[in-house]
């Protein structure tokens, strides 16, 4: 194969046995037994154990942790009783005859397997090391099949893989942009992308029908646990297109997507459920179905109820709505405990109930309701002697998030195998801000269902906009969109985007919508998170090669840094006085030290 090696380490098996062969990688766990060393030999796919007699092999006693080595031996099946089951090559071993150095390796910052827990500031500062751990090799071999299943798949339909400009105009998505400066147009900056979205449309004008990107994407959105500031999405499009047409090809991706990382079938259609009834069930709009405990509206059971508390919210158009989360034995602490995270979560109460052997209620409320209630809200609970069942009485959608939280809290599973998918579709156009204003749901790009409906009552009008849930998180989103010029310019016109405005930002897109333009729709998928689920990965940064951290910085290269003075007068830019005050307090002679977080 090459002259380091004649095998990858995972090809060693039954047919390799007794045959003369090389293999290459660094040196992992190195063991000195009796005068016998064992060296764990590991490479980009595996691990193998090698022996090395001292007596007969030179060079053992040199080594060290991740020096890079070559290995001539035989592969032998190990003596019974050694066996290791935890590797794939756990019986065999590689009894060395000769052994080469190709380099050798510094004292480690940390240890490179799977069982070290580094904090990860290190681990970033020495990605290449992390890197060589077998659990992130997996992930990023993951990544690699995940991506390269999506291209076939989109290649057999006959899609065309575009590339797009990363040096753009301001872009629609609603974060903010990171800016490039202009050297040749001092003063001017170009923007990064925050989607390829207006592109891709363009390319629908163009007459390129089916479109996809394997897109890089920047936003610059504040620290989120699970979210980097440069991200990876499938990017795609097509024409003459719905939203069937947009379904059935993401089914069909996502389908070779989990056939290739989880060897399982995907059962297609995906199931679908509106945006409403999706926040009133389960209180989100990402909502993970591993596990039921649905919420149940149990204001009809309340309708003439005595009881004041649940009365007066139901008079003033509010919601009584409640879960069934199972025999818990919680403690009365525990439940009063619950009491407080609800007013934490800002809903005026909750009341908690324990159901008893008679079907009768252990609560706080329970001498305020009718037996009749009582029977009712069981029956809708499906309650059974031992569960115990919450209930918030208060606006609805504040009712269902409350609810919806901790339904996620106690009810979400340990199990880390199962992959539920799911549509959220009908989203609203827009949504209200806590300003009043309204903003778009999605894009302003997104058609409604209906133009008539959007002019009069804006508020309340629903989208052609649909996102793709998996196991609780939002994978992607997408949209129809709308494909002619005046329906444009009206959403432009209720986000209150005055004529000019539109002209001097969109204008180049509108003039595009006004030659011709098929109806489109698209989708984008988010790789890094399709990735890290599959890969039972809690942190997208566990499948990103080189991530940053949650501050956006890279403790490796140490980015974002400042640059010369010479630089900034080139661009025509200077930092302000302020900026440059805080800088000068940071300062300190180790500045090139990776900045603490
Ligand atoms: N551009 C959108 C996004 O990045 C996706 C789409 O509508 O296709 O979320």
């Amino acid at each position: 194969m090459s002259a380091y090696r004649s095998h990858f380490i995972d090809r060693l098996g039954e047919d390799e046995l007794g045959q003369n062969l090389k293999v290459a990688g660094w040196v992992g766990r190195i063991r000195d037994l009796g005068g016998i060393t064992f060296i764990d030999l590991r490479d980009g796919r595996g691990t193998v154990q090698v022996v090395v007699d001292p007596a007969r092999v030179s060079g053992a006693s040199d080594l060290r942790m991740e020096y890079c080595v070559s290995v001539e031996g035989v592969l032998r099946l190990r003596p019974e009783g050694t066996e290791n089951p935890d590797l794939a090559t756990g019986s065999y071993e590689v009894e060395a005859q000769s052994l080469q150095v190709l380099s050798r390796a510094a004292p480690l910052p940390f240890m490179i397997d799977d069982r070290s827990h580094s904090e990860e500031q290190v681990r970033l500062r020495h990605r290449y090391l992390d890197l060589r751990r077998p659990r992130m090799a997996a992930n990023l071999r993951a990544r690699s099949k995940g991506i390269s299943a999506i291209r076939r798949t989109l290649d057999q339909l006959g899609f065309l893989d575009v590339e797009t400009p990363t040096l753009v105009n301001s872009t629609p998505e609603g974060a903010r942009d990171f800016l490039v400066p202009s050297r040749l147009q001092p003063g001017h900056f170009y923007a990064l992308p925050q989607s390829p979205q207006l592109f891709k449309q363009l390319l629908m004008v163009a007459g390129v029908e089916r479109y996809y990107q394997i897109a890089r994407c920047y936003r610059d959105e504040d620290t989120r646990a699970d979210r980097q500031v440069e991200f990876t999405q499938l990017d795609l499009e097509g024409s003459f297109w719905e939203r069937e047409d947009v379904f059935s090809t993401i089914e069909q991706v996502m389908a070779a997507v989990v056939r290739d990382l989880r060897g399982t079938e995907l059962p297609l259609p995906l199931p679908r459920i509106t945006y409403q009834e999706s926040l009133a069930r389960y209180g989100t709009d990402k909502p993970d179905l591993r596990f039921g405990m649905e919420i149940a509206d149990l204001s009809g059971a309340f309708a003439e109820t005595g009881f004041r508390g649940f009365a007066g919210v139901l008079e003033s158009g509010g919601a009584v709505r409640g879960i069934n989360i199972g025999n818990r034995n919680f403690s009365r602490a525990r439940l009063d405990g619950l009491v407080e995270q609800t007013k934490q979560l800002g809903a005026a109460g909750l009341v908690w109930v324990v159901v008893k052997e008679s079907a009768g209620w252990r609560s706080p409320v329970a001498k305020f309701l009718q037996s009749s209630e009582i029977a009712q809200v069981n029956h809708r609970l499906g309650a059974q002697s031992g569960d115990v069942l919450l209930l918030v009485a208060d606006q609805a959608t504040l009712a269902s998030a409350v609810l919806g939280a901790f339904r996620l809290e106690l009810g979400r599973p340990d199990r880390h195998d199962e992959i539920r998918f799911v549509w959220v579709v009908d989203f609203p156009v827009f949504e209200t801000t806590d300003q009043g204003d309204l903003v778009p749901s999605h894009h302003p790009f997104t058609a409604p269902v209906s133009v008539q409906e959007m002019r009069h009552t804006p508020e309340k009008a629903v989208a052609q906009a649909y996102d793709l849930v998996l196991n609780g998180s939002e994978l992607g989103s997408g949209s129809v969109r709308i494909h002619d010029p005046e329906t444009q310019r009206t959403v432009f016109e209720i986000l209150g985007i005055s004529d000019e405005e539109a002209q001097s930002r969109f204008g180049w897109f509108l003039e595009a919508l006004g030659y011709g333009t098929p109806p489109h729709a698209g989708f984008a998928v988010g790789i890094d998170r399709l990735v890290a689920i599959l890969q039972n990965e809690t942190s997208i940064r566990e499948v990103i090669p080189f991530p940053k951290t949650q501050a956006g910085s890279d403790p490796m290269t140490t980015a974002p840094t400042r640059v010369a003075d010479i630089q900034l007068e080139e661009l025509g830019l200077d930092i302000n006085a302020e900026t440059k005050a805080a800088l000068s307090q940071d300062d300190d002679p180790d500045s090139s030290h990776p900045k603490s977080e």
